[in-house]
Order: structure tokens, then sequence, then C-alpha cells
């Protein structure tokens, strides 16, 4: 067995399955997915440690645990349709790739944006459409969603995001603001298309910078 791939069954047992996730799908997507390949080339040694780790931008890629956390509460299989918003490094929409039919992956920052793409592509990972853009406003060019994950906070739901969701769609965010604690919730548009959320924790992410995000007047008035 590869280095790589010996650390990588380790971060599975020690740190995904031993905090309770069981999805099969989401277990295998992890031991598959080269975590290396998506930090930086100085990083590459604690690609599988316990933590977030620092990317180009001032961004983060996430502790692989909430990884795993959120695509298994986004309860998606081979037939969905997902959005990922906060592309960071890539690593997400890779393992929501390994799982789901297709994933567009939306990102603010160019650099970070143009780094996922070439190393997704690298990889084979021709399912995910990287784009560029304001995630707070969704991508409606591609709704509706089975499930819309993102990976940055904001302290309250952007609509556009409930609106591209199908019809029993799920959305996994993190809300709060920063310094106030962040709890990941899954958003189920039930019948009649009414939300009801469910609390997976007390989280630490990045904020959601955009027109619904943190600090944005339409934010407020949202
Ligand atoms: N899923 C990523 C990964 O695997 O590396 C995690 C990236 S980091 C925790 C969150 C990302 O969200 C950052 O790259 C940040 O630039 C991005 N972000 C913040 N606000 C955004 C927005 N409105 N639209 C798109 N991306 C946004």
């Amino acid at each position: 067995m590869d280095h790589y791939r010996s650390k990588r069954e380790r971060m599975v047992a020690e740190q995904i399955a031993a905090r309770g996730i069981r999805d099969s799908r989401v277990l295998d997507a992890m031991r598959r997915v080269p975590r290396e390949e998506f930090v930086r080339r100085l990083s590459r040694s604690s690609a599988y440690e316990d933590h977030p780790l620092a990317i180009a931008s001032g961004q983060t890629i996430s502790q692989p645990y909430i990884v795993a956390l959120t695509v298994e509460a986004a309860l998606v299989d081979e037939r969905s349709h997902v959005l990922d918003v906060g592309t960071g490094s890539g690593y997400g929409a890779a393992v929501l790739a390994e799982i789901v039919a297709d994933v567009v992956s939306i990102e603010r920052h160019p650099e970070l944006a143009n780094g996922a793409r070439e190393v997704l592509e690298r990889l084979g990972y021709s399912t995910v459409s990287v784009v560029t853009g304001d995630g707070t406003l969704g991508w409606p060019d591609a709704a509706p969603y089975d499930a819309i994950v993102v990976a940055a906070a904001a302290a309250r739901v952007p609509g556009p995001w409930l609106e591209q969701l199908k019809d029993g769609g799920r959305l996994v965010m993190p809300v709060g603001t920063p310094g106030f604690g962040q709890r990941l919730q899954r958003i189920t548009l039930g019948p009649g298309r009414v939300p009801r959320a469910d609390d997976l924790g007390g989280v630490t992410f990045v904020p959601l910078i955009g027109a619904y995000g943190i600090g944005s007047p339409l934010f407020e008035e949202n």
C-alpha cells in the first residue's frame, strides 16, 4: 500500500468512522480522493491530519471529518445533481464527485477556482464544473439541485439557495457569524417547500462573502 493510501485509510478509521460517519459511500469516497493533491506542496505531509490547512487567497481546506459530515448530511446518491459553494482547493467537490452524478462548484476567488479546476481535471473528475462567481446567488443556470453544500458561514440562509433546490432538496451550511459560534445545519425543503432545520453540531468556517453573505446590506434586509 502506498504511503498516502495508508494515511487515508488511517484518517477514515480514526477521524471519520470513529466519530460516527456510517454512510459507506462517504467512507469510500474519503478513502479514494488523494487529499495530498489539493494542498500546498509544503503541506503534503500534513494532508491527512485532523484539522483544516491554509491554501491560497487566505482560505482553508476544511478538516476531513467536517467534509465527511457535510456530505453525509446532504443525503446524496449516484443520481444527485449538487451545487458546492466555496470550491477552495476543490477537495470537497472531488469527494462529492465520487458519489453523485454531477457537481457545480462555485468559488469567488479566481485564483482558487483556476487551481481547483486544474487539479480536478488532472485527476479525472470530469463530472465537476468549477465556476467563478458569488455563490450566495447560487448558480441558476444549472438549477434546480438535489442538494447544496456550503463551506463558508452566513448568519442567515441566502434566499436564492432555497429557490434553487428541488422539492425535498437539502441545503447543508454553517449558520452563524465569525466570533459568535456557528452551527452546521441541514435545511430540508419539506411538503409545500417549507424549510425544516436539523442541527449537526458546532463548527468553525471562514465567512461567506457576497450579496447575501456576511456584512452585506442585502443580507441585513433578507
Ligand atoms: N470546500 C473547500 C475545500 O475543500 O477546499 C473549502 C474551502 S474554504 C473553507 C471556503 C471557501 O468559500 C473559500 O475558498 C472562500 O473563498 C469561498 N467563499 C466564500 N464566500 C463565497 C461566495 N460568496 N461564493 C463562492 N465562494 C465563496
